[in-house]
């Protein structure tokens, strides 16, 4: 098979909320352009400055119970009172394209996708240190106190599946963390070009 032939890789990244995981990914798509970003469906409500079918696609409770219904989800998991769930048909069509798909998922979900898509790669991004997680989650202000503490309970409970992930990235320095994911997902490259 040619190159041009080839499944995208599917890149799966996990991390509690505040560890940094979405400024990551903006600054690696930055670098990286083409690779794919799946836009997820989401019952929260948008956060100031959030766009509709950019951030998420915003829907309703019974417009995602449809979509469950409807196998419209390759996944879903419910995350501190809401809904979260990935589109299949985008997916689907990058990777069978051949191009890299980046999905920004919690971990009941990313388990879900590793039954499905054991050849996925899979990368759980940490913050530093506990007091660093609060710090960000309180000082982003797009949460209320009593949010913010749930994420932190959600994010001590989610601590025990770490293990489950193929890589752990502690994201103490932006681009430093960026330049080690970066070279994570060539070295994957490299590897997939020798099967
Ligand atoms: P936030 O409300 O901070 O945007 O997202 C909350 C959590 O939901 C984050 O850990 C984020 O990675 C996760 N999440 C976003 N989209 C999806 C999705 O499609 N599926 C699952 N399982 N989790 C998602």
């Amino acid at each position: 098979m040619t190159e041009k032939n080839k499944r995208g890789l599917l890149v799966v990244v996990s991390g509690f909320s505040g560890a940094g995981k979405g400024t990551l990914i903006r600054e690696l798509l930055r670098q990286y352009p083409n690779y794919r970003l799946s836009v997820s469906a989401t019952t929260r409500a948008p956060r100031a400055g959030e766009e509709d079918g950019k951030d998420y696609f915003f829907v309703s409770r019974e417009r995602f119970e449809e979509m469950i219904a409807g196998h419209k989800l390759i996944e879903y998991a419910s995350y501190v009172g809401n809904y979260y769930g990935t589109p299949r048909d985008y997916v689907e069509e990058m990777l069978t394209a051949g191009n890299d798909v980046i999905l920004e998922i919690e971990i009941q979900g990313a388990l879900k996708v590793k039954d499905i898509f054991p050849e996925a790669v899979f990368v759980f991004v940490a913050p530093p240190d506990a007091e660093t997680l609060e710090q960000r989650l309180t000082g982003r202000g797009t949460e209320s106190r009593e949010q913010v503490l749930a994420r932190l309970k959600r994010a001590a409970e989610e601590s025990r599946w770490m293990p489950d992930y193929d890589y752990l990235l502690v994201n103490d320095d932006l681009s430093e963390t960026v330049a080690r994911l970066r070279a994570l997902l060539e070295s994957q490259h490299l590897s997939m070009r020798r099967h």
